[in-house]
């Protein structure tokens, strides 16, 4: 029996996961959960699931899910220190990291240090701190294993493998809704067309990051991190139909291909119940609905998101850590109507010249990185033609 602390468990990755201990009573107990400010999804969470503790991060939200759950053996607690103080409990023997962005780095750094094992969903976490993590994680001998489709690939191609076999791997991406688009078009989309993933079901974030490529550029830095890779051996095509969720390519010339339909609950339940790999009545790949996989290379002309975040890999030091924190800045932005599509790729390169460079980061000088970076990407959101109007 694992005993799990699912963070962010409210969101499109902790309720699939939830979903995933439901159908596995006998392997998974879930012992804490954490949400943000959806307090009414947690308090129905911690009803049906019964943890021992839950965290809602917001503290305007902690009266309200405290008064909630008082008939039950449950505590509850607010706030980020106590998130990475329950994760660190010696109840815990796993830790999924499906918090979105940046705020899900600590808690994770926090679990590390306890020595927890960690199923990872918030490749946010490696693209601001990738060393820093990775440093952690193999001081402390902590396994970090992906949930993200892609890695998750690439993880399961590379059982039984020597790292020092791959010549390189290969993220599919899907291309998202617009592929194939041009900028003419793209100036006027809006986020509720560009929410419309045409493949995968996914929280609001990703679904635009995947709309402008920058998902594929943030797991280009994900896969650095996570398998230890040099920059050229990391490579991305175009694949619509999602079958295949990416490959290695060994120094024999082998490629290795991971496929299945595109649903997260199957690399959660790899994730969470690895090295096992267990059973599952979901929906099955059938070759009649994929008669034709095609591929092509990425538009970066149209879509430069991906070529910004393979910079910033390549620059290194806190680029990828400002990168990141304009990503979700101009993103929430465009979310909201507050800026245009073609906007956001142009607000991170001119927030990336912006903020001062800093080779080897410490955890104080990423926090200190994503405020600042914040701040320039805010200013340069307000002067969007669509925040004024
Ligand atoms: P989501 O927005 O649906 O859920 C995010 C969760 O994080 C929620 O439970 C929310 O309460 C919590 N959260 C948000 N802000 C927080 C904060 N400041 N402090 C504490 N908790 C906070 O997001 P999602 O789509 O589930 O994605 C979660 C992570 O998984 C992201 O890093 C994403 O890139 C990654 N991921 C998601 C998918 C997918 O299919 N959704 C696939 C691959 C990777
Ligand atoms: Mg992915």
């Amino acid at each position: 029996m694992k005993r799990l602390a699912i963070l962010g468990s409210t969101g499109s990755i902790g309720t699939q996961a939830l979903d995933v201990v439901l159908a596995h009573p006998e392997l998974f107990e879930v012992e804490i959960l954490t949400a943000h400010s959806n307090a009414d999804l947690l308090i129905a969470q911690a009803k049906q699931y019964k943890p021992n503790a839950v965290v809602v991060t917001d503290e305007t939200k902690y009266t309200y899910v405290k008064d909630a759950l008082s008939g039950m053996p449950v505590k509850v607690f607010t706030g980020m220190k106590s998130l990475c103080e329950v994760v660190q409990w010696d109840t815990v023997d796993m830790v999924l990291g499906a918090i979105l962005g940046f705020a899900g780095l600590a808690s994770i750094l926090a679990a590390i240090d306890a020595g927890k094992r960690i199923a990872l969903a918030n490749k946010e976490t490696l693209v601001v701190a990738g060393e820093l993590v990775m440093q952690r994680a193999a001081e402390k001998r902590v396994q970090i294993i992906p949930v993200d489709s892609e890695h998750s690939a690439i993880f399961q191609c590379l059982v039984g493998e020597p790292i020092d076999s791959i010549e390189k791997i290969i993220l599919t991406a899907s291309g998202g809704p617009f592929l194939g688009r041009k900028p003419n078009y793209l100036v006027n989309v809006k986020a509720s067309h560009a929410l419309q993933h045409p493949n995968w079901v996914m929280g609001a974030k990703i679904s635009i990051d995947s709309a402008t490529l920058m998902n594929k550029g943030l797991e280009i830095i994900e896969a650095k991190w996570l398998f230890g890779l040099r920059n050229d051996q990391i490579d991305v095509v175009v694949h619509p139909q999602s079958a295949i969720h990416s490959m290695v390519q060994f120094v024999d010339g082998s490629l290795k291909a991971q496929m299945g339909i595109p649903d997260m609950k199957v690399p959660i339940q790899y994730a969470l119940a690895y090295p096992e790999r267990i059973g599952n009545d979901y929906k099955r790949f059938n070759f009649k609905d994929f008669p034709k996989l095609s591929f092509e290379p990425p538009d970066n002309k149209t879509f430069p998101s991906l070529d910004l975040a393979r910079k910033a890999m390549n620059t290194a030091g806190n680029v990828p850590c400002v990168l990141n924190a304009t990503n979700e800045v101009v993103v929430h932005a465009f979310l909201h109507n507050k800026v245009g599509f073609l906007e956001m790729s142009e607000m991170i390169e001119k927030t990336i010249e912006c903020v001062s460079f800093i080779e080897h980061p410490t955890f104080e000088d990423y926090e200190q990185t994503d405020k600042e970076a914040r701040a320039y990407a805010n200013e340069f959101v307000k002067k969007s033609q669509l925040s004024i109007y």
